[in-house]
């Protein structure tokens, strides 16, 4: 089986045999695509001059609605995009609804804040500017939806979520969509995109969608249109770099890869409810999705005198858990999504373990339940603990994307900052503590160089959000090696897909060009 490519409001198959997609537990061939020989080009012309005009024909309200439709389609296949998760990405219930139901929350959650952006067709913002004696010519700024293409270019870990959150804002904005998925687990994202399309909820030429290779996507955009990506460290770099993108001064949003940090703070002794928490939180963020989410918790930093008793109280919870085959029901870790991503995870822990010593797992000869190890591509839950965290080097940059955390001690707030900050910029930093001075201190201290901050105490108890969760309406990105990329946080999302521009004239224009407009203090409600 092939998976078409959907161009200028066209099924489209690639030439060529493809690129395979496989099982991760058993290694079989289940799909193949290919984007060779398909006219990239042609199709980001027509979402500009098609697509693009037919949305902003519509008010955002409007837009809000087809929204809302989109999230109703996505929900009634939802059983379905459970199923593609448990093939092409090995994915449990929980990996898939982390995915699946994170893209349908998404998607669900700006269809309703968007209609408060009412029937205008563009945004003011701020006051108005008076520039002359008389008050006759002033001036006004707005926020006017990109006239261009929305190009999605996504990570493999997140088919449904990186596409949906990525789609919601772009598309309320006006601004037609073209969806790029990693092409390992292409597939989820090709099915949702392929209900979107048969549902007939979008415009022509509002949505794409290219399965295969990227090839020569980039040279064909233009000034008017944005790439968003999510991915690697590395292929940000080359995006970013790519001379047409350069040239034409591409808007570019990158959300790249991450050493996040949870800390225990010195209050968090042994069996007190915040150490028992942050164990707890470890366990989910080393199992959940076998660690392949960008914001996984990668370095735990607790008190030297508590490291240890941290490391046995999660090694104790990862030997109940059992790593195999998702169809098993006693199952709760995963694969990795391929070899490849198996032998890159191998690799990093080699390093890691040049530095560290393994408290748990570790065995990468390790026998997963109900799989043959030569074929499938699991790692071994794997916590390593440094005791000279200044003094290493891997452990504060090289991200093994699967289930391994390093445990770090510190023996103050002084060498801790330092500590934190080696990560050169983070998606997200917690802190479990219920010393306000410390919280404090540690929050002033590495903020600058993070997208997100939690904080937990016992106040909160165990209802926060979670480390790893990406919620809608609060920021996530991060500055530094994390892309210096910015997404969600409630409508502030739709900026990416503006453009500000200022009218200076006469006050009447502006009046009623202003007439046209919904309140860009909205975005910050
Ligand atoms: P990747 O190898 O960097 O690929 C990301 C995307 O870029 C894929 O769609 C890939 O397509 C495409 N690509 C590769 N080379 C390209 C080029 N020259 N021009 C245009 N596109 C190109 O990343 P990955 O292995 O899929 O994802 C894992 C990484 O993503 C991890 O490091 C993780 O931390 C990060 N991540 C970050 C976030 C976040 O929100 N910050 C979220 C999820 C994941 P092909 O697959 O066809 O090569």
């Amino acid at each position: 089986m092939k998976l078409a490519n959907y161009l200028a409001g066209k099924w489209v198959e690639g030439a060529g045999p493809g690129i395979e997609l496989v099982d991760p537990v058993t290694g079989e061939e289940l799909a193949r695509i290919s984007s060779e020989g398909a006219d990239l080009e042609a199709a980001l012309d027509f979402a500009r001059t098609q697509g693009g005009p037919r949305l902003r024909q519509l008010s955002y309200t409007e837009r809000a609605e087809m929204l809302g439709k989109i999230a109703e389609v996505l929900t009634a296949n939802r059983d379905e995009y459970f199923r593609l998760s448990l093939l092409n990405l090995g994915a449990t219930q929980a990996d898939a609804s982390f995915d699946v139901d994170g893209a349908l929350y998404t998607m669900k959650y700006y269809a309703k804040i968007g209609r408060a952006l009412g029937e205008g067709k563009m945004l003011k913002e701020g006051a108005s500017v008076p520039l002359s004696k008389t008050g006759v010519f002033g001036a006004q700024h707005f926020l006017t939806p990109a006239k261009g293409v929305a190009v999605f270019i996504n990570a493999f870990n997140f088919p449904a979520w990186g596409f949906c959150e990525k789609a919601a804002p772009a598309l309320l904005s006006g601004v037609p969509i073209c969806v790029k998925p990693a092409s390992p687990t292409a597939w989820l994202a090709h099915k949702m995109v392929n209900d979107v399309v048969e549902a007939g909820i979008l415009p022509s030429g509002a949505i794409s969608l290219v399965c295969g290779s990227a090839r020569h996507l980039l040279d064909h955009l233009r000034e008017e249109d944005i790439i968003s990506f999510t991915g690697s460290a590395d292929t940000a770099a080359r995006v970013r770099s790519h001379a047409n993108v350069l040239g034409r001064s591409v808007r570019v949003n990158i959300e790249a890869d991450s050493i996040n940090s949870a800390i225990l703070g010195p209050d968090g002794a042994p069996a007190t409810e915040l150490f028992d928490l942050l164990v707890k939180e470890v366990l989910k963020e080393m199992t959940l999705k076998a660690g392949q989410k960008c914001t996984t918790i990668r370095r735990v930093f607790a008190p030297r005198q508590t490291l240890k008793a941290f490391g046995e109280a999660v090694s104790s919870r990862l030997s109940s858990m059992k790593v195999g085959n998702p169809r098993n029901p006693e199952v709760k870790v995963g694969p990795v999504v391929n070899k490849a991503q198996q032998s890159a995870c191998l690799e990093g822990l080699k390093k890691l373990e040049s530095e560290c010593s393994v408290v748990f797992g570790g065995d990468a000869q390790f026998q997963p339940v109900d799989a043959d190890r030569q074929k499938s591509a699991f790692v071994e839950p794997t916590l390593l603990a440094s005791n000279n965290g200044l003094a290493s080097k891997y452990v504060h940059d090289v991200e093994v994307f699967g289930p391994v955390a390093t445990l770090i001690a510190y023996d103050s707030s002084k060498d801790l900052i330092p500590m934190v900050r080696r990560g050169n910029g983070s998606l997200v930093a917690s802190i479990f503590s219920n010393d306000t001075a410390f919280l404090r201190e540690v929050v002033l201290g590495v903020g600058d160089l993070h997208g997100r901050m939690m904080a937990v105490d016992s106040s909160v108890g165990n209802q926060y959000t979670g480390h790893g969760n990406v919620v809608p309406s609060c920021l996530h990105g991060g500055p530094g090696r994390a892309g210096g990329g910015e997404e969600l946080a409630g409508l502030r999302a739709l900026l990416l897909y503006h453009r500000r521009f200022v009218v200076q004239g006469p006050v009447n224009c502006i009046k009623d060009l202003s007439e046209f407009c919904a309140d860009a203090n909205l975005l910050y409600a």
